[in-house]
């Protein structure tokens, strides 16, 4: 496919996830074509945050020579848009790699499924990230020249493309350390050659980062006609985000900021921003997203908080900071405890990140609970994107168990809904009096749940049982055994006794019928034999004739039924309705 010339140029195919995703953004995003600014100044930011962290140990990559930001110029002739910056750059090998393929694993699963609903292209591909590859919303062509840090000058490398199957590499001379990215703009992206038109974008998307994003401007002669002379104008504030206070950033800053460090397309459910001094002194920025991640299920999704240290940026996706069952917190911690040089291998078992982890989980949690008081309706919307993920908290987190219990929802039988909208402190609420067990029953769905014949004697006395339908669900009791120190009952176990919420004149009468079946019972007994441990007259029922029930050390007869059939049904009893 390649062909080698003088230069060393040669043409190569993009990925096939990379044409597609180079399609669907066209097609899709025409209508927001102003992110691709926010994209490329995002990288040229990061490029800048990644050439100061190798500095810290390779001190000739920077030696602080000139300040480091991102320049902005067009061409009205040419009908250029080029964005500069002089940070850490790229080498041949970074260029093949991140500007002709998608490392991301799961991709293609995403592509297959962003052909299915088109409808909602424009938001999946938000929550994908389209990053560089945004440049072709709003241009035709794309060039691009880098040169990485501490490479010679002749050995930089341009990178052409018009977006469709292929593009070209070759070597070229760069001057300058860094990248400048050429955008020959199609009709639809000639607004942006415009000095007004870019102050107002970049003024919104980059107030927040911490370098300065500056445009060419023309000066004007006194009847206020462009000369030629020009000069670097400073549109941003150029101060991080996180390091100002509270009191003065506005909703839409931290909304921004939010896009800048998730690479999301939507804002933010809410954030919480805190600088701690004492014994730890750090700030922290935690965010929780509307929407969940494309990836967010699979093994390898990539988690974690952006890491600084002394406001310089450390690493990306540093996961030691966020247990794993809120792994969708975005946003990021500068510590003033950390070492500069600090690696994820030092952070793993290290006194200050265990210290930042618990303070972080604990401010998530309070998050969200305050979120749960405050806002049921946004709650909810968390609840469907994170629900999920949230139940493997209690089997990681001991220590925050009860918290987490208290944030988790689910179905039950006080309102007819599969939504999970019912928390485990309501259910005490309406505890009937003299109940001291929280009793819920696991299903493998919904529907299921609903016509268990275990419901009968609950709904026939009045009692409200949890109605459980998520895979993860069994596997979540075995971790949650009690809740506002009340404890968890299956409904399907063997043995359950709801007769203190009978009167005496049921009991009599129950004495009378078991009188009466019990031919019934030992015929039954004697035809099943072995086959069952145990044939009980039950009052449990109202509808069904009999139901085969567990004993209390056993799985309950979903997991049973699902994992191994009906094996375990030589140890369950057989009940009979009266
Ligand atoms: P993302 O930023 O989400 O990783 P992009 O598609 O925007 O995805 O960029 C892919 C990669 O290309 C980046 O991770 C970075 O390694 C590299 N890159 C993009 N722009 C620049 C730049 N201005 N300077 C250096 N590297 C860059």
């Amino acid at each position: 496919m390649s062909t080698v010339e003088t230069k060393n140029k040669e043409t190569r195919g993009f990925q096939s996830e990379v044409k597609q995703l180079l399609h669907l953004m066209i097609h899709s995003l025409y209508s927001n074509k102003e992110i691709f600014l926010r994209e490329l100044i995002s990288n040229a930011s990061d490029a800048a945050d990644k050439l100061r962290f190798q500095a810290l140990s390779n001190s000739e990559l920077y030696q602080g020579d000139a300040d480091l930001g991102v320049k902005l110029s067009f061409d009205e002739k040419n009908n250029t848009l080029t964005v500069s910056d002089n940070g850490i750059g790229m080498t041949r090998d970074d260029v093949i790699e991140h500007l002709g393929t998608i490392a991301k694993s799961g991709t293609k699963e995403f592509f297959a499924k962003l052909s299915e609903e088109q409808s909602k292209d424009s938001q999946l591909i938000g929550q994908f990230g389209v990053g560089f590859y945004s440049a072709f919303i709003v241009a035709d062509a794309v060039t691009v020249r880098t040169r990485a840090a501490g490479v010679a000058s002749d050995q930089a490398v341009q990178w052409h493309s018009a977006g469709e199957g292929d593009y070209t590499i070759e070597d070229i001379t760069k001057e300058t350390r860094g990248t400048d990215i050429v955008l020959h703009m199609r009709e639809e992206g000639k607004e942006f050659l415009s000095e007004w038109r870019l102050r107002d974008v970049i003024s919104k998307y980059s107030d927040h980062i911490g370098i300065p994003v500056s445009i060419w401007t023309l000066e004007r002669d006194e009847e206020g006609k462009e000369t030629d002379q020009g000069k670097w104008e400073q549109i941003n504030k150029a101060q991080a985000l996180w390091t100002r206070n509270k009191s003065d950033i506005k909703d839409e800053e931290y909304q921004e900021f939010y896009k800048h460090v998730s690479h999301d397309f939507a804002d933010p459910l809410v954030w919480s921003h805190n600088r701690v001094e004492g014994k730890n002194d750090y700030t922290s920025l935690l965010y929780i997203p509307a929407k969940a991640p494309w990836d967010m299920m699979n093994r390898d999704h990539k988690s974690g908080l952006k890491l600084y240290v002394q406001r310089v940026f450390i690493m990306d996706d540093a996961e030691q900071f966020m247990p794993s069952y809120l792994r969708f917190v975005r946003g990021l911690i500068d510590s003033n405890d950390l070492p500069l040089n600090v690696s994820r291998e030092i952070l793993q078992d290290n006194k200050v990140t265990q210290s930042l982890r618990g303070a972080c989980t604990k401010r998530v949690l309070t998050m969200l609970e305050r979120m749960a008081k405050n806002d049921e309706e946004k709650y909810q919307s968390f609840w469907k994107e994170f629900g999920l993920v949230l139940k493997e908290g209690p089997a990681e987190d001991m220590s925050n168990k009860e918290k987490v219990a208290g944030l988790l929802r689910f179905a039950s039988t006080e309102v007819d809904s599969s939504e999970q909208t019912i928390s485990l402190a309501s259910y005490v609420e309406r505890m009937k009096e003299g109940q001291d067990k929280i009793y819920y029953l696991t299903a493998d769905s919904y529907a299921a749940a609903k016509k268990s014949p275990h419901l009968e004697q609950f709904k026939a006395k009045g009692i409200e049982v949890v109605l459980m339908y998520d895979r993860i669900d069994e596997w979540l009791m075995n971790y949650l055994t009690e809740f506002d120190g009340k404890q968890f009952q299956s409904i399907t176990k063997a043995g359950l006794d709801l007769s203190k919420f009978e009167g005496e004149e049921e009991k009599e009468k129950q004495k009378e019928t078991e009188e009466e079946f019990k031919s019934v019972v030992e015929r039954t007994q004697t035809y099943l034999g072995d086959r069952v441990k145990e044939v009980r007259t039950t009052f449990k029922l109202a509808n069904t004739p009999a139901v085969v029930v567990t004993d209390d050390f056993e799985m309950g007869t979903n997991g049973q039924a699902s994992r191994s059939g009906r094996s375990g049904s030589t140890r369950s009893e057989v009940h009979f309705r009266d």
